[in-house]
């Protein structure tokens, strides 16, 4: 799949913008804060209707202006789609081909995209959030109803959630109604771990062979889910009994605290090498090949669950790659997959393993 054009109106700082890219490689070429950047999250946030930058629509639209529009076209499989994302502070509205989407769910996922920045390292150095957000963007591009249920999961958690301060303020004393709730809990907390789990092992098979080609076949990496279901359940319907269990075994701490203390909201993975936890003993070296090669194992998972390559960003990464790392990740994209990269300058950066690129020199907004 590829971009073929994308129109902005008030983003970030472009107040118009049309451009058309190479199916292969795009380079966006600029100084410092001229909205190179910019231009990767507006691809980023037309396919997935979410910024990696922000949660606050606001900060999308361009200063003083009330509203704001992304307009891709896209070629997939043969077939071309317009996706066009309206941007409000109140919120978003999708379309597809013209059609306004009620359920972004069947939004997402129609351009696939994986993104890859400096900032990636906190997959390994940071805290559990930024490692749950990663798999809830990359496994709600290809499953629906992961999307579905996480969303669900929410909803219900928060309902939990508020029933618990009232029973903490014995506002309430129905216990009963806890336990229904819990139930539910349980529920959508089991599908969503155990596609989670699933999608660790199968990003995983990917993984362990391009790593291993990196490190020169001297570590071994492993994805590992942290959850507080025990064992590794293997069905929704053991996890499932087992999260009910453990529901039922904080009942009275979470009341007592007024939140619920286990359920995928809690959980993590970690990046194990050779059987230790990359975040406390892995090198910075060690920690930047472990974020190269699970990029490069998105693009190899996302190929074989949708059948297509996604688009890649690359937003700053090549000059902080060394040469080795560098020609590493260009030869796997070679000209299979369309990339966007930004840049302050094509020095440090050896194009010769892909053909010419489309350079587009970006100017404050322009
Ligand atoms: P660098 O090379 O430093 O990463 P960049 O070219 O990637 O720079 P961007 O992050 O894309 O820079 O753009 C930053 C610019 O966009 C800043 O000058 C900022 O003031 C401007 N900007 C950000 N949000 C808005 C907005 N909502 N309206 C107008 N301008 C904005
Ligand atoms: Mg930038």
């Amino acid at each position: 799949m590829y971009l073929q054009a994308l129109a902005l109106r008030n983003f970030r700082n472009y107040a118009h913008l049309n451009l058309k890219f190479s199916p292969q490689t795009n380079i966006f070429l600029g100084q410092n804060a001229q909205g190179k950047t910019n231009l990767l999250e507006a691809i980023y946030v037309l396919a997935l209707v979410r910024s990696h930058r922000t949660n606050n629509n606001q900060e999308l639209i361009k200063w003083g202006q009330d509203f704001g529009k992304i307009t891709g076209q896209v070629q997939r499989q043969g077939s071309h789609l317009t996706l066009e994302l309206l941007l409000r502070q109140a919120g978003k509205k999708a379309s597809l081909n013209h059609l306004e989407q009620k359920k972004l769910s069947s939004y997402v996922g129609k351009l696939n995209v994986v993104l890859f920045s400096p900032e990636n390292l906190d997959l390994v150095k940071g805290a559990p959030n930024i490692r749950r957000r990663f798999i809830d963007m990359e496994l709600g591009q290809i499953n629906r109803a992961y999307l579905v249920n996480s969303s669900r999961y929410r909803q219900v958690l928060k309902q939990r959630n508020n029933y618990l301060k009232q029973l903490q303020k014995k506002q309430v004393h129905d216990e009963v109604y806890l336990d229904v709730i819990s139930d539910q809990l349980a529920g959508y907390g089991a599908a969503v771990i155990f596609a989670r789990q699933h999608f660790l092992q199968q990003l995983q098979q990917f993984l362990q062979p391009l790593h291993s080609q990196i490190t020169g076949g001297q570590e071994q990496i492993v994805l590992d889910y942290q959850t507080a279901v025990k064992e590794k359940e293997l069905t929704v319907e053991k996890i499932y009994q087992n999260l009910l269990q453990q529901l039922q075994r904080q009942k009275q701490h979470d009341i007592f605290v007024g939140s619920t203390s286990v359920g995928p909201h809690r959980d993590d993975f970690h990046f194990l090498v050779n059987g230790n936890d990359l975040q406390k003993f892995g090198s910075q070296g060690q920690q930047r090949t472990a974020v190269l090669s699970l990029k490069l194992a998105e693009l190899d998972f996302f190929q074989e669950a949708v059948g297509d390559y996604p688009i890649l960003l690359l937003d700053d990464v090549l000059s902080e790659l060394d040469q080795f790392r560098q020609t590493h990740l260009l030869q796997t994209i070679q000209d299979r997959i369309q990339t966007f990269i930004t840049t302050t300058s094509l020095d440090n950066v050896d194009l010769s393993v892909i053909s010419a690129p489309k350079i587009f020199t970006i100017k404050a907004g322009g």
